[in-house]
């Protein structure tokens, strides 16, 4: 079974050998047994249920929540010779049911739809005509409504499974699943927690850093400096903060594309489209962005907000480096953001225990942006998984060589104004009244006869609030959740006030070059954007930047050399091998 699995593999992708994980999900599938696979972005969970499904008769049925997705997948199955298509309101109706009539003879080995699609009761009979053989329910935790995209029409996915005569196999697959995800989505599919597979969480491409304490604009105005040639995403939290921001990078003289709900539809496509085919390379858009985006060589995501949590974030920092070449994730702290996520929590529909559980989340993601641990360990951790022990290395965190400032003394006067205000209060009253503030809040408690009123006026109470937060983050201090958290002093802390433990804290950070391009390189991406005109399919489609980079290393100089790279399979070199190889041998030949 294995054997055919890697033969179709080699064949259809160009991959000698499957990624960690990917065996025993693909092992567990073929068998028939219905299956959970948790892997990161990127990941390659396409493959998971694609090589299963070639290996099946009959089609495998994906459900899949976002549309431009599904034209990319099926332009990437088509490239490599597999017949696939999608169905969804994109698609006028009489081509929907050319689709179907072709479907039902056979003619496809998957099909794309999307979840409300099985609300539609002709599609629903038309799959009674079919063999589907699997069906994969991609982006899982959208059944759950502990998740973060919950989607009520996924709930629909198991009536439509029961209604199927002949009992497909079924693969669900996600990047993003805690414990109660995980556990609504076994519930509804019937998965045994033996079929789970987590494959961990670990992107080892991808570097993480979080920027505080700097002016925003400044740092990303020298990061792009250094990254010009490179496609990356910028999120920011809102419609208007995407507008600005696209108008300073624009008139700093770059093209910028922006991505959010207020365009029109026509607007958002083709910026969309732009960024796809590598006609600008910097996007700034709200989270709206993304899910539907499979670029695969995108370098860089920059939140310049605070992400709401740790599942979203990693999702979307996970949009950089898919094709397994270096990306950068990295987050621009300022605990103003803070607020507004607070206000999204508040405003939303959700009820009060929900809403108690998203500022959990919250608290987590701001600890995050403080913790001076490996970053990365951070975000496994908090996933549950401890499959990697070690530090990274490479985050800002483990490779901060920046100088540490001893804040013991802050620290103690910080963690006994807390205790002398019974611990009862916020952190926004706590730095008031070290500041020395003169508010109504202070006078009512009386907190201006306390000896630590005014004790650290000489810093500003933003100021305050930070060192606040980065002790929080550093477990000196709990807070407890809700809209406004309470300080209470952790044991870590009386330490620190018996003198028995000093506390430091690190300062500023200098924007790097994520990957140096050699001139083969250029050359060969140029010679890709021009096929990607002619063929209308995305550059990375025709081949990644991973490829791309290996053929410039290896300069391969006949066929045989050009099948062993990686993500060159035969249906591909028929289609651009030639091509490629051509540039190599020209750039050989002057350079020799
Ligand atoms: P995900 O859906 O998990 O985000 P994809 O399925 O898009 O990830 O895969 C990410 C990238 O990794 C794709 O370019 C894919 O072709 C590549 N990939 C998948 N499996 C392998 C493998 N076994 N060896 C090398 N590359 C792989
Ligand atoms: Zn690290």
């Amino acid at each position: 079974m294995l054997n055919e699995a890697i033969q179709i593999l080699k064949t259809y992708y160009g991959y000698n050998s499957f990624r960690k994980g990917q065996e025993e999900i693909i092992t567990s599938v073929s068998s028939k047994k219905p299956t959970l696979a948790i892997m990161p972005t990127g990941g390659g969970k396409s493959v998971c249920y694609q090589v299963p499904g070639m290996m099946f008769d009959g089609v495998t049925l994906v459900i899949s929540p976002l549309i431009s997705l599904m034209k990319d997948q099926v332009d990437a199955l088509s490239e490599m010779g597999i017949s696939a298509t999608y169905i969804n309101s994109s698609i006028p109706v009489s081509e929907i049911a050319n689709r179907l009539n072709d479907a039902v003879e056979g003619k496809y080995k998957f099909i794309y739809v999307a979840p409300e699609r099985l609300e539609v009761e002709v599609f629903r009979r038309a799959l009674q005509s079919l063999t589907i053989s699997q069906i994969a329910v991609d982006e899982a935790h959208c059944i759950s409504q502990w998740g973060h995209d919950f989607r009520p029409s996924y709930r629909n996915i198991k009536s439509m499974i029961d209604s199927l005569k002949d009992k497909p196999t079924i693969v669900a697959l996600t990047a993003t699943a805690t414990k109660e995800v995980i556990r609504d989505i076994c519930k509804m599919l019937q998965i045994d927690d033996d079929q789970v597979f987590i494959t961990g969480f670990t992107r080892e491409n991808l570097t993480f850093s979080v920027i505080k304490g700097e002016n925003k604009r400044d740092y990303l105005k020298s990061y792009i400096q250094k990254n010009t040639n490179q496609a990356g995403i910028i999120y920011a939290a809102t419609r208007k903060e995407v507008d600005q921001l696209h108008h300073y990078l624009s008139q700093l003289g770059y093209t910028v594309g922006k991505y959010h709900a207020g365009m029109s539809e026509d607007e958002r496509n083709k910026a969309q489209e732009l960024f796809l085919f590598d006609e600008i390379t910097i996007m700034v858009a709200t989270n709206a962005f993304g899910m539907g985006i499979d670029k695969s060589n995108v370098r860089y995501v920059i939140h310049h907000n605070l992400p709401r949590n740790i599942e979203a974030y990693y999702q979307e920092a996970g949009r950089a480096g898919r094709d397994g070449e270096p990306g950068e994730c990295i987050v621009l702290y300022g605990p103003q953001d803070i607020q507004l996520q607070k206000f999204l929590i508040e405003q939303s529909s959700l009820n009060d225990n929900m809403k108690l559980f998203e500022y959990k989340k919250l608290q987590q993601m701001v600890d995050y942006c403080h913790t001076q641990k490996c970053l990365q360990q951070y975000i496994l951790e908090y996933f549950g998984d401890s499959g990697i022990l070690n530090p990274c290395g490479k985050c800002l965190n483990c490779t901060d060589d920046r100088d540490s400032v001893d804040i013991t003394t802050e620290a103690m006067m910080i963690f006994s104004c807390i205790k002398r205000m019974n611990e009862r209060f916020g952190k926004t009253l706590v730095a008031q009244v070290l500041k020395g503030s003169k508010n109504n809040r202070i006078l009512q408690f009386k907190f201006e006869k306390l000896s630590t009123y005014g004790l650290m006026k000489h810093l500003t109470e933003k100021e305050l609030v930070n060192i606040i937060d980065f002790l929080a983050a550093e477990g000196f201090i709990a807070l407890t959740s809700g809209q406004y958290p309470v300080l209470t002093l952790e044991s870590k802390a009386y330490s620190v006030l018996k003198g028995d433990l000093k506390v430091s804290r690190k300062s500023k950070v200098k924007a790097k070059e994520i990957i140096e391009d050699n001139q083969l390189f250029e050359e060969l991406r140029l010679l890709r954007k021009k096929i990607s005109e002619t063929e209308k399919i995305p550059p990375y489609i025709v081949f990644s930047d991973q490829t791309l980079r290996e053929i410039s290393h290896v300069c391969p100089t006949n066929k045989q050399e050009m099948l062993e790279i990686k993500g060159i399979a035969e249906m591909k070199y028929e289609r651009y091998g030639s091509q490629f190889l051509e540039v190599v041998q020209t750039y050989r030949a002057v350079k020799s």
